[in-house]
Protein backbone atom coordinates (compact mmCIF):
# COMPACT_ATOMS: atom_id res chain seq x y z
CA UNK A 1 0.00 0.00 0.00
CA UNK A 2 0.86 3.48 -0.95
CA UNK A 3 0.53 6.81 0.49
CA UNK A 4 0.34 10.67 -0.39
CA UNK A 5 -0.70 13.95 0.68
CA UNK A 6 -2.28 16.76 -1.86
CA UNK A 7 -0.87 19.45 -0.23
CA UNK A 8 -3.15 21.94 -1.69
CA UNK A 9 -5.93 20.54 0.48
CA UNK A 10 -3.37 20.11 3.66
CA UNK A 11 -3.75 22.53 6.42
CA UNK A 12 -1.27 21.30 8.64
CA UNK A 13 -3.67 20.42 11.66
CA UNK A 14 -0.49 17.61 12.45
CA UNK A 15 -3.44 15.19 12.66
CA UNK A 16 -1.19 12.64 10.57
CA UNK A 17 1.66 13.02 12.47
CA UNK A 18 0.34 12.24 15.71
CA UNK A 19 -1.64 8.97 14.67
CA UNK A 20 1.42 8.00 12.57
CA UNK A 21 4.79 9.85 12.91
CA UNK A 22 6.76 6.97 11.29
CA UNK A 23 4.69 8.48 8.19
CA UNK A 24 3.91 12.37 8.15
CA UNK A 25 5.71 14.87 9.61
CA UNK A 26 4.45 18.86 9.29
CA UNK A 27 7.20 20.92 7.84
CA UNK A 28 8.08 24.17 8.73
CA UNK A 29 5.75 25.98 6.68
CA UNK A 30 3.13 24.09 8.14
CA UNK A 31 2.46 21.57 5.41
CA UNK A 32 2.43 17.51 6.07
CA UNK A 33 4.89 15.59 4.22
CA UNK A 34 5.27 11.85 3.82
CA UNK A 35 8.23 10.31 5.23
CA UNK A 36 7.85 7.28 4.05
CA UNK A 37 5.25 6.19 0.85
CA UNK A 38 5.29 2.64 0.89
CA UNK A 39 3.22 1.30 3.85
CA UNK A 40 4.56 -1.99 6.11
CA UNK A 41 1.24 -4.39 6.45
CA UNK A 42 1.99 -3.83 9.85
CA UNK A 43 1.34 -0.31 10.04
CA UNK A 44 -1.46 0.25 7.65
CA UNK A 45 -4.46 0.21 10.32
CA UNK A 46 -2.47 3.29 11.82
CA UNK A 47 -2.17 5.02 8.00
CA UNK A 48 -5.39 4.39 7.47
CA UNK A 49 -7.15 5.73 10.66
CA UNK A 50 -4.47 8.93 9.54
CA UNK A 51 -6.38 9.53 6.49
CA UNK A 52 -9.76 9.05 8.42
CA UNK A 53 -9.03 11.84 10.76
CA UNK A 54 -7.90 14.46 8.27
CA UNK A 55 -9.95 16.81 8.13
CA UNK A 56 -9.34 18.43 4.70
CA UNK A 57 -9.32 14.31 3.01
CA UNK A 58 -5.83 15.11 2.00
CA UNK A 59 -4.69 11.58 2.62
CA UNK A 60 -4.59 9.22 -0.07
CA UNK A 61 -3.94 5.35 -0.18
CA UNK A 62 -3.90 2.83 -2.92
CA UNK A 63 -1.95 0.13 -4.37
S1 LIG B 1 -4.05 15.79 9.09
FE1 LIG B 1 -4.40 16.24 6.91
S2 LIG B 1 -4.54 18.47 6.78
FE2 LIG B 1 -3.59 17.94 8.75
S3 LIG B 1 -1.37 17.98 8.39
FE3 LIG B 1 -2.03 15.88 8.08
S4 LIG B 1 -2.47 15.77 5.87
FE4 LIG B 1 -2.41 17.92 6.41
Amino acid sequence: MRVSIDVDRCQGHGRCELIAPDYFVVDDAGVGQVLRDEVADADRADVEEARFCCPEQAIAVGD
